[in-house]
């Protein structure tokens, strides 16, 4: 293996908060195009799955780069209890370095995934194939927490916030209300994988009976999308989950005004898109 950190320039990266470039920095402005990222990873037995989705984060060139230039080390969280001191993300590092040389046309990550199956033995059980989405999720959610920058979390969020914030929004625009809801999720968690990936979605509930609504504004790392027979284009899946859904029987909602369970209906809109959008296709 021939790429290491000290052979990268000094100056290509400068990932300040809020000073993303993710269509500028690509791994292959300083490497040669040709080779680099074409590194295969050998399958070491019903590992497909753990193969394909660290794949795919390493091919997002941003994400890459950001490891390969060693930037990571100043944001690692050595004290967070959801994290692991670092330990991922450092494994993580060592990976874009071996996917990202030109000596070698593929890798064994042995040692990697003895360590993933340290941090997550469930997605390894049996040495079976597992969901690729499951695994994608949880290292995301990993490489998040060994790289959140909030070293101190802040007590959860309170009922009276909550409602605290409601009041702030109310009568305003709803751009106060998702707002508001961003920063909660800030104070908690803040990496360079929320820069880079994190979109919020607005979900809004109406009551059929009396027309109350009630929106809520979550955050995402990635968005699944259902793919049903007769789809052509990602765009027909992308209009399926955002269609108008009716909540009845089972799937009633309480409408407070009502004081009752009632028909309703359930429409989920993007409301904040992240420069990188990861779809999972179901
Ligand atoms: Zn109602």
């Amino acid at each position: 293996m021939s790429a290491s950190s000290s052979q990268l320039p000094d100056d290509t990266f400068d990932f300040a908060d809020g000073d993303i470039l993710p269509t500028v920095v690509r791994c292959s402005d300083f490497f040669d195009a040709q080779r680099a990222g074409r590194v295969g990873l050998a399958n070491l037995g019903n590992t497909c799955f753990m193969n394909a989705g660290l794949q795919c984060l390493s091919h997002l060139e941003p994400l890459a780069a950001y490891f390969l230039s060693g930037s990571y080390k100043q944001d690692i969280n050595h004290s967070s209890k959801m994290g692991r001191k670092g330990e991922f993300a450092e494994a993580f590092a060592e990976l874009q370095l071996a996917l990202w040389q030109t000596e070698q046309s593929h890798f064994k990550p042995k040692e990697l995934r003895a360590k993933l199956a340290g941090f997550a033995p469930h997605l390894f059980e049996n040495g079976d194939q597992q969901d690729v989405h499951e695994f994608l999720a949880f290292c995301l959610d990993g490489l998040h927490e060994d790289l959140n920058r909030v070293q101190v979390q802040p007590p959860p969020t309170t009922e009276q916030e909550l409602e605290e914030d409601e009041k702030r929004a109310a009568h305003r625009d709803e751009e106060v209300a998702a707002a508001l809801a961003w920063l909660r999720h800030l104070e908690r968690g803040k990496s360079f994988l929320v820069d880079l990936m994190q979109g919020q979605l607005r979900s809004s509930l109406k009551c059929k009976q009396c027309g109350h609504q009630s929106k809520q504004f979550d955050p995402f790392l990635y968005l699944s999308l259902p793919v049903e027979f007769g789809m052509h284009k990602l765009t027909d899946a992308l209009e399926k989950y955002l269609e108008e859904e009716n909540l009845v029987g089972d799937e009633q909602w309480f409408c407070e005004r009502c004081d009752a369970k009632v028909d309703a209906t359930k429409k989920i809109d993007l409301w904040k898109l992240p420069p990188i959008l990861i779809l999972q296709l179901k």
